[in-house]
């Protein structure tokens, strides 16, 4: 059987800004795997002096794509890792059995994210798209500001050609005109966006510990079983 667990050297191929903080990283692996969307790698930086520090990071690819994966990173200003990730870095993984989803498991799902734990989401919505899956989907996403939002166009091209809902809470500000919600995600916004899609409906919820907790205690509290969320926490902050 494959090792999955070891470590491996990633080229970065391509580097591409998503928004001022956050830009998304292509990896070449000698040694790919097809992921399950949801899941992650664990990312090594090695300093000169020998000190080395390990994050995580989602794959914000679809499977259908070989060879290569995505990773989307948001710098934090005194980051240890997210301010270095451009040169060759090692790699392990896919890794995560429990927050992923593909078309073996289908049905209606709803996605709901907080600032960059939109991206093992997106893996979702990508690999929904590739695989041709029409079950529909609602991606509930809350961003501090218009700017912020990554994968903006990409979500638009996507939620015009199938069965996917794409709606916005800027929490910080909203550009003129602005028709989304302006509001931190609450019950009465979990009900609107979750109502249609019924109690059958699959969530997965990424982002911030204090977001994925409101959602999904949320979630619950509007209807959907427990053991129909699955949530991610990505790190400390709130948006
Ligand atoms: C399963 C999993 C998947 C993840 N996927 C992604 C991903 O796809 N993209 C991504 O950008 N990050 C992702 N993260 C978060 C990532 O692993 C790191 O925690 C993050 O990049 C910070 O690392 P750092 O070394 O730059 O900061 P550190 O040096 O660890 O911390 C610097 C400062 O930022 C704060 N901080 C740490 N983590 C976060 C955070 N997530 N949000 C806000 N503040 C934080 C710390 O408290 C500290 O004050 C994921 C985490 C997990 C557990």
């Amino acid at each position: 059987m494959k090792r999955l667990l070891e470590w491996q050297i990633a080229t970065v191929k391509a580097i591409r800004p998503e928004t001022p903080d956050v830009k998304t990283l292509t990896l070449a692996l000698p040694d790919w795997t097809a992921h399950r969307p949801g899941q992650h790698y664990d990312v090594r930086l090695t300093a000169a002096d020998g000190y080395s520090a390990q994050r995580s990071y989602s794959v914000a690819s679809e499977p259908e794509r070989t060879g290569e994966i995505d990773l989307t990173v948001e710098r934090l200003a005194d980051g240890e890792v997210s301010r270095f990730l451009d040169d060759a870095v090692a790699v392990r993984g896919p890794i995560g059995g429990y927050f992923v989803w593909d078309g073996s498991i289908g049905g209606p799902l709803l996605l709901v994210a907080g600032g960059s734990g939109v991206v093992p989401l997106m893996a979702m919505l990508r690999h929904r798209a590739a695989a041709g899956i029409n079950d529909p989907a609602r991606l509930l996403y809350s961003a501090r500001t218009y700017e912020q939002i990554i994968y903006r166009d990409e979500l638009e091209a996507l939620a015009r050609k199938d069965g996917l809902t794409v709606s916005y809470a800027l929490t910080r500000s909203q550009p003129p005109g602005w028709k989304g919600y302006t509001r931190r995600i609450d019950d009465a916004m979990l009900r609107e966006v979750s109502g249609p899609l019924g109690p059958d409906a699959l969530a997965y919820i990424c982002g911030p510990t204090a977001l994925v907790e409101v959602a999904a205690d949320g979630l619950e509290r509007v209807g959907l079983p427990a053991e129909h969320i699955r949530t991610e926490r990505f790190g400390p902050t709130g948006p």
